[in-house]
């Protein structure tokens, strides 16, 4: 397993390359953030850590290019800025998790692995159906009729979940914790960003219907 660590205070890289590496991860380091995303596109990486304030290029413009180049490869910030508001921002740009510094090592390490570990099953070409709609697990990509969509983690994840559960309502809450996996705010809005990201993805025929003050159903296409 390869993982990149984009961070530029270099004792935080040792002391992460150090820790994974005994792990038996492989590990590569980039300082700032073109060379983040550089290293990032030329390697095959399994993961990348990366922190927000880096020169060159900010984390979150680093996140956004990962997202379009290399949308299934799993990102987790590693960050002193704790903000709630940075940390959704952060995931609305498809993070994976987010941890705060200073941080345990052990804390990072089950969160790195729990990352790995949701990403597998999809490694063998496995392809789900919900009517029209057919979700290529190792792409990360939907098909619904003539439209082929990219879609980011988090948005893979929203709908494989929704398909799953063809014809049932799920609620928003139940899609925070399932998908978001974290204590999520309540009151955050990222269920609804998302679900709007993919219908503008999927295009007017997008399966997906809202259901008041239930949630959302995928509706056989
Ligand atoms: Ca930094």
């Amino acid at each position: 397993m390869r993982i990149l660590v984009i961070e530029d205070e270099p004792r935080i890289l040792a002391f992460l390359a150090r820790g994974l590496e005994a792990e038996g991860f492989s590990v590569d380091g980039a300082d700032d953030g073109r060379a983040g995303v550089e290293r990032a596109a030329r390697g095959s990486y399994d993961l990348v850590i990366l922190d927000l304030l880096l020169p060159k290029l900010d984390g979150f413009a680093v996140l956004r290019q990962l997202q379009n180049r290399l949308p299934e490869l799993p990102v987790v910030i590693v960050s002193a800025r704790s903000e709630l508001e940075t940390k959704l921002r952060g995931f609305d740009l498809g993070a994976c998790d987010y941890l705060s510094k200073p941080f345990s090592f052990d804390e990072l390490l089950a969160r790195v692995r729990a990352q790995l570990r949701r990403g597998r099953p999809g490694e063998n070409g496995s392809v789900v159906h919900a009517g029209l709609l057919s979700l290529d697990v190792a792409r990360r990509e939907a098909k619904l009729g003539d439209v082929v969509a990219a879609l980011s983690d988090r948005e893979f994840r929203l709908l494989h979940h929704l398909v799953l559960h063809e014809g049932e309502v799920v609620s928003r809450e139940r899609l925070l914790a399932d998908v978001w996996g974290y204590h999520f705010d309540p009151r955050s809005n990222v269920v609804e960003v998302c679900i709007r990201r993919l219908r503008q993805k999927l295009g007017e025929d997008a399966p997906i219907e809202t259901v008041r003050h239930g949630g959302y159903r995928l509706t056989a296409a």
